[in-house]
């Protein structure tokens, strides 16, 4: 195998934050390590535009603290092509890069695995991604951030929800998982969690809103992952609204994209400059085609291919813990 000298970096996909404090260390641990690391500016699309810049140690300072990339980020159709992938493969060569690090999700992955195979360039992957839905990972960088993001605003809309006496709906991206509905659920108090991992049952839900649930309460906020079988917040809310006679008025709140911003969160920050770090040593190793996370604190390397294919799953018990912490004398143990 061909000694690493210079790596490239890259953030593809949607962002997240902590996306930055990976950048850095990586460039960080790559100067560490003696190499050269080139900073490849809008994911796959500057790959093929050839916006690749070196990095020195000093580019990286000051954004540890930052939302966002400051790389940028970008979705290519061209790097779905062959022709595009020769591109940005030349473009690499140009600048005598070696391996490449690829921050983002499920999707980069994928691409990143094709084109590792296609032109035999080392790759690694680090997970960024509010889903939290990679497999080969307790933690995807910048979950954690989204996760309080999603707390503090329902907290604010429980204050005004209490006050008018309302229902609100409240959805909260993770595309097909429902990490961030769930956890945040637990972490407001929701009254209800609607999930794509588990079947919705709307004639439950209202049965739970009507016949039990407002007996005791006066305003409720139940969370809606976007990716929810039953649909998004508006479409429920609607279904429900319908034969709802107990609140003043239901409405409904989608968080949309300010859980993606923000400075990251101290875990974040954290995750990303282990990960970073853990990288850059995998490349050295002689790893690729990995995927570096973290399994009960530890690093660990997965196959790129499983990371993407194999769905990480929602504890079934984390369900569980919204019905037991909704228990009142007397109700019924509603499945929603
Ligand atoms: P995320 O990483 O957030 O899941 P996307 O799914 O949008 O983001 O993927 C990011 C980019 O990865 C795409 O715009 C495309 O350039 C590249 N990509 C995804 N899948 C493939 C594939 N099968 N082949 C080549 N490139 C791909």
């Amino acid at each position: 195998m061909k000694k690493i000298e210079r790596i490239g970096v890259l953030t593809s996909g949607g962002d997240s934050p902590g996306m930055n404090a990976a950048i850095r260390a990586v460039v960080r641990a790559g100067i560490h390590n003696g190499l050269e690391v080139f900073g490849i500016h809008q994911g796959y699309k500057g790959m093929i535009d050839n916006e690749i810049h070196r990095l020195k140690s000093r580019d990286v300072a000051n954004i540890l603290h930052r939302g966002g990339t400051f790389l940028k980020t970008a979705r290519s159709s061209r790097f779905r092509t062959e022709e595009g992938r020769k591109q940005a493969y030349l473009n690499l060569k140009k600048h005598n890069i070696d391996a490449l690090i690829i921050i983002g999700g499920d999707g980069s992955f994928r691409g990143a695995d094709f084109f590792s195979q296609e032109y035999d360039i080392p790759v690694i992957g680090i997970p960024g991604t509010i889903d939290n839905d990679m497999y080969g990972t307790d933690y995807c960088i910048g979950y954690d951030t989204a996760l309080n993001t999603v707390v503090d605003a329902v907290d604010k809309i429980r204050d005004t929800a209490g006050a008018h006496n309302r229902l609100f709906f409240i959805e909260v991206m993770g595309r097909d998982s429902g990490f961030l509905a769930l956890r945040s659920g637990i972490a407001t108090g929701a009254e209800a969690v609607l999930i794509p991992e588990a079947e919705t049952h709307i004639d439950e839900l209202k049965k739970y809103l009507n016949e039990d649930y407002s007996r005791k309460k006066s305003s409720g906020i139940i969370i809606v992952a976007e990716g929810d079988d039953a649909g998004g917040a508006y479409k429920i809310a609607e279904l429900v609204k319908k034969d709802y006679k107990h609140y003043d008025d239901i409405r409904v709140t989608v968080l949309g994209h300010v859980q993606r911003g923000g400075s990251p969160s101290a875990f974040d920050r954290n995750l990303a400059s282990y990960l970073g770090i853990h990288a850059v040593k995998g490349l050295l190793e002689g790893k690729t085609n990995v995927m570096v996370g973290i399994i009960h604190k530890t690093p660990a390397y997965t196959p790129i291919e499983q990371s993407t294919k194999h769905n990480k799953r929602v504890n079934p018990d984390l369900l569980n813990c919204i019905t037991v912490l909704n228990a009142y004398e007397n109700n019924l143990d509603f499945n929603l």
